[in-house]
């Protein structure tokens, strides 16, 4: 049997992808695709007629097209992901690569043909081809049946400029658009349950995010740095983290608690975060923060506490969770890979110096207040000058110097 050349197409929804706006989104996709990749035997990707092509080395096993094409459904931008062959124009081809692609499809029973022609410079259409090649494939598998409705496999053939692309194997990818194509956030990080997954969904959403860790170091151990850490780094492998911004914040949390009332501690706490954020997205010429609160959840989440920290910062703020349950985030922190890690318990800053019974509806004049007290805007500057950085591949970013009197980055590890 000859041996077809391996490739896998990412395909993308093109609704709202028109003009200029079109061929960024593609280019970013690939750029990120090329990335993600560079681990497997990939010896170009191109665009191709509304697709992503990766073409595979030569002898490239099947687990291997399999495992990269994992890799390729969990990419922001990528509504689906096929693992076929690439072939020429020719029908007798086509159905010796169907052949060849349905070989590997498993068990099935049922199948059918499901052709597209992408110009009419190919003389035979759609229509005819799923039934050429239908028909070919049924007298090569006579056991199997043809099924127009919810067959075991659909053989996609697809027939581009001037070559054609044949695949069993298709399945959904996380669609939204590719990272990069939205602009960037700063993303509050800790190392909870929610506030990954808000991450992970603005990424999906196509901006590049930049989060920010408060820990409780060092009035607490740096525990639950390490768990963000290995958060960030199961988000780097689809491409969904650019940088995260650690800050020591134990001894600034120790000195709101000895100076506000403490009922309004946890707003305070909350009210410098965002302002540290806002600080740290203004350096990033990032258009907004993003948190994982959902209404209700905690004390600190309700709509008077949410209007008493929105008050501390001007640009927006994001929470993709607002109105998700959680049983709902942790379906998709499962899915998103970062459950497991979140499920762990460390000490952050949300444990640190908690009153018994937190205000649950601030009110402005009072908070405002109360903070009057403390030295803000020193302390932001001091926060900014000893933030930690830790970089992670995102192929859309690219690293900000951060200006400051010491420079405390830590190198990678
Ligand atoms: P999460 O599971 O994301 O920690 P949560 O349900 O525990 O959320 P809170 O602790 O009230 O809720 O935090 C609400 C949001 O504030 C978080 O989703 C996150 O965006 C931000 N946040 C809380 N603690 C931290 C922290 N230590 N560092 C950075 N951001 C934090
Ligand atoms: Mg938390």
């Amino acid at each position: 049997m000859i041996e077809f050349q391996r490739i896998i197409l990412a395909h993308y929804h093109e609704i709202g992808l028109k003009g200029h706006n079109r061929s960024v989104f593609e280019t970013r996709l690939l750029k990120n695709l090329e990335a993600l990749l560079t681990g497997f035997p990939v010896v170009t990707i191109h665009r191709i007629s509304g697709r992503i092509c990766v073409f595979l080395r030569e002898g490239t096993d099947w687990d291997t097209a399999v495992a990269a094409s994992e890799v390729i459904g969990r990419v922001p931008g990528v509504a689906r992901v096929s693992c076929g062959f690439k072939c020429e124009r020719d029908l007798d081809e086509m159905i010796q690569t169907a052949l060849a692609a349905l070989s590997e499809a498993g068990d099935f029973s049922t199948f059918k043909v499901a052709a597209r022609r992408n110009h009419t410079d190919f003389a035979t259409n759609s229509m005819e081809m799923n039934q050429i090649i239908g028909g070919a494939l049924s007298e090569a598998c006579p056991d199997k049946g043809v099924r127009m409705k919810n067959p075991d496999v659909t053989v996609g053939v697809e027939v581009v400029q001037n070559a054609s692309y044949v695949y069993a194997r298709s399945v959904p990818g996380v669609g939204g658009l590719p990272v990069g194509s939205s602009g960037k956030v700063v993303c509050l990080l800790s190392s909870g349950i929610d506030s990954p997954v808000a991450t992970w969904k603005m990424a999906r959403r196509g901006a590049v995010c930049i989060g920010v860790h408060f820990s409780g170091r060092p009035q607490t151990s740096d525990a639950s740095e390490y768990l963000v850490d290995d958060i960030a780094r199961v988000l780097e492998r689809t491409g969904c983290i650019a940088r995260v911004y650690t800050v020591p914040f134990g001894d600034y949390q120790r000195e709101i608690a000895l100076t506000v009332p403490p009922e309004l501690r946890v707003i305070m706490y909350r009210r410098l975060m965002f302002k540290v954020a806002e600080a740290l997205a203004r350096i990033e010429h990032a258009g907004a923060l993003v948190t994982g609160e959902s209404l209700g959840q905690v004390a600190s989440q309700t709509l008077d506490n949410i209007r008493a920290t929105d008050q501390a910062v001007d640009c927006p703020v994001f929470r993709p969770l607002i109105g998700t349950d959680k049983l709902e985030i942790i379906g998709e922190a499962q899915r998103a890979g970062t459950f497991e890690i979140s499920s762990q318990d460390a000490p952050d800053c949300c444990t640190l110096f908690m009153p018994r019974s937190p205000e649950t509806h601030a009110k402005l004049p009072v908070v405002l207040e109360a903070e009057s007290a403390l030295p803000l805007e020193k302390w932001i500057d001091e926060i900014i000058d000893n933030v930690e950085v830790r970089d992670y591949a995102c192929s859309a970013y690219k690293p900000k110097k951060l200006r400051r009197r010491r420079d405390a980055e830590i190198p990678a590890q």
